[in-house]
């Protein structure tokens, strides 16, 4: 593989099944029989399907001001995938750009047939509906999925910093209006207006969240309001159904479902922004700046004013060592596993994967 990477020098690497035979081979075997046998279960979450929630950038752009919806993503389907679930082996991965590809490692996970991806995908899809449905998230009142609970304790921990701060979402008007058309509870809206009538809504997105706090409040009984103390979680429906709307993963459904899927290999260089596709250590989500990943270019100056001793994998002599590190645990914890698939025998594939990384 390392002798076939530097000879060809591709400009990218996708990766997809492993086939009942060599793909090379796939014409000169009977329709039927060149099938995909294993796969892992992979995520795509890209930031131009977050268009309608953020104000900042559009379209291929991101910004730290719109990556925090990336690492509530991130926290939301990770905690899902590993607790409710049960998989053990994920593998997160910038894609270089946009967004980020999550891999499901598990024998398990990679055993699945495309009807039971896609209802993991479907189990983890809550936001439906394109640019005309203006109301994306509908919950059942009193009976919200506890998978969908958990997710919102996780988006609790962002919403407001993400609304007032990073975003400004309710600076204007027309934005405020936007927020408003998703509230459905007759008493929410009553004191809304109250407080519009009075002029106590203000007008910056501080202020105007505050009234929109105080009117989802006035909604709910005084046991429900008392509740909002004790469990953060328990907020009013409306305000749940909004803060799902604006922060819940959107998950580009086709890419988990499909066996034949290919998804861009991690390490990869991204071609417009140069940056490589690095691991992403998960219990340091919060830490992870899209912009300090380093560029092809950036990695070869590093080499280049290496000073320290010579003998090292080149690797380790650049900003890409903390990366494969991430990747190193990643590929510990999948080959130590007792129940995993991937034992001594089959090891040489991963390890020469690695070995081939690591000689870069
Ligand atoms: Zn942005």
């Amino acid at each position: 593989m390392e002798k076939d990477i530097k000879t060809k020098c591709p400009h990218k690497i996708d990766l997809g099944a492993v086939y009942t035979c060599s793909p090379k081979m796939r014409d000169m075997v009977r329709a039927g029989e060149f099938v995909a046998q294993y796969k892992e279960l992979v995520f795509d979450i890209d930031m131009t399907d977050y268009d309608d929630v953020r104000t900042c950038c559009s379209g291929a752009s991101i910004c730290l001001k719109c990556w925090p919806l990336m690492t509530m993503a991130m926290r939301i389907i990770h905690r899902a995938l590993t607790e409710d679930f049960g998989f053990k082996h994920l593998l997160w991965v910038y894609s270089g750009r946009r967004g980020v590809h999550c891999w499901v490692c598990d024998e398990r996970a990679r055993k699945l047939g495309a009807a039971a991806r896609g209802a993991v995908a479907e189990y983890l899809s809550l936001v439906k509906g394109g640019n005309n449905t203006k109301k994306k998230v509908v919950l059942k009142y009193n009976n919200v999925h506890p998978s969908v609970r958990k997710s919102l304790q996780i988006i609790s921990e962002y919403f407001e910093d993400y609304v007032t701060k990073k975003q400004d979402l309710l600076s204007t008007p027309e934005k405020f209006e936007t927020i408003k058309g998703l509230i459905t509870d007759d008493k929410t809206l009553k004191c809304l207006k109250q407080l519009a009538d009075t002029d106590k809504l203000g007008e910056t997105t501080v202020q105007r969240w505050a009234g929109l706090k105080a009117a989802f409040l006035s909604s709910m009984s005084e046991e429900g309001a008392k509740c909002l103390d004790a469990e953060l979680y328990e907020m009013p429906h409306n305000m749940k159904e909004i803060m799902l709307q604006y922060a819940y993963p959107r998950l580009d459904v086709n890419v988990s479902t499909g066996v034949n899927h290919l998804l861009k290999s991690p390490f990869c260089i991204h071609p417009k922004t140069g940056r490589v596709c690095v691991p992403i250590d998960i219990n340091k989500v919060e830490k992870f700046d899209p912009f300090q990943v380093p560029t092809l270019h950036e990695l070869t100056e590093e080499l280049a004013h290496w000073k320290g001793e010579a003998n090292l994998h080149n690797y380790k002599k650049t900003s890409l060592r903390s990366y494969i590190a991430t990747f190193d645990r990643f590929l510990k914890g999948l080959t130590n596993d007792p129940v995993s698939d991937i034992k001594h025998e089959k090891m040489d594939t991963s390890e020469s994967i690695h070995a081939a990384v690591k000689s870069f």
